[in-house]
């Protein structure tokens, strides 16, 4: 067996990778744009169809985190049709005040995105640092009418809630360093808040399509999923690594495989590959997650674990990489409205600093939308 899939997803028809992010508008080392980036992904990976998640709020680690990031996710649907995207909300400043965003509201922005083509929404508002960048609880007014439409308008909504719970426990420098330390509890929400907060949407909004990331961190306890997928006919989660996931997935392996079965209709494939820094690692992890769901084969995995893979059924694995989302979406990305796409861009890009980049998207806009 060679280092990645000697055939990518032999066994799936229109593999589908529904979680990448894209943060980068040119690789400059390799005099390449992003337009062309994702490309070789796509190839080694043999995947029909990738979902931008576009993360347009945040820390400005490495990379700005603002409007461009949305309207680069458009650029990328134009230049590649088989691509979804789900815009994101931008905040003009931290933390959130609504007297500042009257003629950008988050259902003012839910329209826009949803004019010019998206194929759905992407929050980070739930992870503890745009949490505490935000400040803003996820059941609070601030959100209300944002869920509302969503749930009216059947809005597929992938959102990242919660960390993993060591996050709040292990000070080691390296998880500070990183940002992954949420023990000052005057800063951060704690975790057991966010999930109580997640619950009270969802019963506010039974039918909310809502996809919630990695699991919702719940490989040590899932017979809380199992709960919300009783109760909530939309909801699913995505098993994007978060490689303490598949190390929880193999603590309890046979009750595992018989959820995985038995919940196939409820669950998505997503690598949360970042395009450009981390191609080969997106490989790696396409190819890991595939194994895991396919095969039985004891691979060598997340944080230098070992571990096995649970070989769903053919059916389970076609569902889980490829249709389950699909239907979510309707089948096929939707087109993008250049007209709205350009007025997005006049309306926002007074938030973008890099004036360069600016520069950069009127020079697409010249190309791709006319
Ligand atoms: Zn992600």
């Amino acid at each position: 067996m060679g280092k990645y899939l000697d055939i990518p997803f032999p066994t799936v028809k229109n593999p589908f990778d529904g979680h990448i992010h894209m943060h980068r508008w040119y690789l400059k080392e390799k005099g390449e744009t992003f337009i062309h980036g994702l490309e070789e992904y796509r190839k080694v990976c043999g995947l029909k169809y990738i979902a931008l998640a576009s993360l347009p709020s945040g820390n400005p680690i490495p990379v700005p985190r603002d409007v461009s990031n949305n309207i680069m996710c458009a650029f990328y649907k134009l230049a590649n049709k088989d691509t979804f995207a789900y815009g994101g909300f931008i905040y003009p400043s931290y933390p959130a005040n609504e007297d500042e965003m009257s003629d950008m509201s988050l259902v003012t922005q839910l329209d826009e995105l949803n004019e010019i083509g998206f194929d759905g929404i992407k929050m980070l508002e739930g992870k503890p640092n745009l949490y505490a960048k935000v400040n803003k609880p996820l059941d609070s007014d601030f959100f209300e009418e944002a869920f509302k439409k969503m749930e009216k308008e059947g809005t597929y909504l992938l959102m990242h809630a919660v960390d993993p719970q060591s996050f709040w426990t292990d000070a080691t420098e390296s998880n500070i360093a990183r940002g992954w330390y949420y023990g000052d509890n005057d800063k951060y929400p704690h975790y057991t808040d966010i999930y109580n907060q997640i619950d009270n949407v969802l019963k506010k909004h039974p039918s909310l399509n809502l996809c919630l990331a990695h699991f919702f961190f719940l490989s040590e306890n899932p017979e809380k999923l199992e709960d919300m997928f009783e109760k909530y006919k939309n909801f699913n989660v995505d098993i994007t690594p978060g490689g303490e996931m598949y190390i929880g997935f193999n603590k309890r392996y046979d009750y595992f495989k018989s959820f995985f079965e038995k919940y196939q209709d409820r669950i998505i494939f997503g690598t949360d590959m970042d395009y450009t820094p981390h191609l080969e690692s997106g490989i790696w992890l396409c190819d890991r997650v595939y194994r895991f769901l396919a095969t039985d084969e004891t691979i060598s995995s997340f944080d230098d674990h070992m571990i096995k893979g649970i070989k769903l059924s053919d059916e389970a694995v076609q569902k889980i990489t490829s249709d389950n989302l699909l239907n979510k979406l309707n089948k096929q990305p939707r087109e993008i409205n250049k007209d709205a796409l350009r007025r997005y861009i006049a309306k926002y890009k007074h938030l973008i600093e890099d004036k360069e980049l600016v520069d950069y998207i009127g020079e697409l806009e010249n190309e791709y939308l006319v």
